[in-house]
């Protein structure tokens, strides 16, 4: 039996009995580092006068959770494009241009304009850096899909764990916590349509490999 429960727009929890632990711990690892989200990934500095050095800043915008559509783009490397910068399909482009006056600001991820407006910081109230009078910053920058096991920032989970209800019943409840780029119910379909991806894959070589042993055996 699989049960759902609990539900929000961050956070689900589903109950496994009679399932082995496996299985459930297969779902639970993909949703962490195989289910796709969008992150800034290469940054094109063109000013910075602030204090933070240039790779700092481009590490931070890494982190910042954008907003995913799921199967609206494609990986960068699987895209027919070749191009090192990719293309509509594979990346969508990000700027910002702020420049402090008298008081000085904090720059926040809403000063961030996406030219695609699905894809975009899921607040506007995260903190980049702090500029005094008359510092600036000005960068494009490049989102692309990637995945957790590339890199921490492509995580799209902040918890995902299994917890134990009763093991002698194999008894077990998933508990996935989204970052923001993903409703966690769509975390948790991916992470469903990958593992019986995987499944079909592992079936089919099955499959061949049997054909073949019976093969050998009939000629032997
Ligand atoms: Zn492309």
């Amino acid at each position: 039996m699989i049960e759902v429960i609990e539900q929000s727009e961050s956070r689900i929890a589903v109950r496994f009995i009679g399932y082995p632990i496996q299985y459930v711990n297969a779902l639970r690892r993909i949703a962490m580092v195989e289910v796709p989200i969008m992150a800034i990934d290469d940054v094109i500095i063109y000013e910075n006068s602030s204090v933070m050095h240039d790779e700092v800043l481009a590490h931070r915008l890494g982190l910042i959770p954008l907003s995913t559509p799921l199967h609206r783009f494609v990986r960068q490397e699987e895209c027919e494009c070749k191009s090192p910068l990719g293309c509509p399909r594979c990346r969508v482009l990000l700027y910002l241009d702020v420049r402090a006056d008298e008081k000085g600001r904090v720059v926040t991820s809403g000063d961030i304009v996406s030219e695609d407006e699905s894809v975009r910081p899921i607040s506007d109230n995260i903190p980049i850096v702090t500029l005094v009078k008359n510092q600036g910053v000005r960068f494009e920058a490049y989102a692309r899909l990637g995945i957790g096991k590339m890199h921490a920032k492509w995580q799209p989970t902040t918890v995902s764990i299994v917890r134990e209800v009763d093991s002698s019943k194999d008894d077990y409840i998933l508990e996935l916590e989204s970052v923001g780029s993903l409703p966690a119910r769509d975390i948790l379909l991916e992470a469903i349509n990958i593992l019986e991806e995987k499944i079909t894959t592992l079936g089919d070589s099955i499959g061949g490999l049997k054909a073949y042993a019976d093969a050998k055996s009939s000629i032997g």
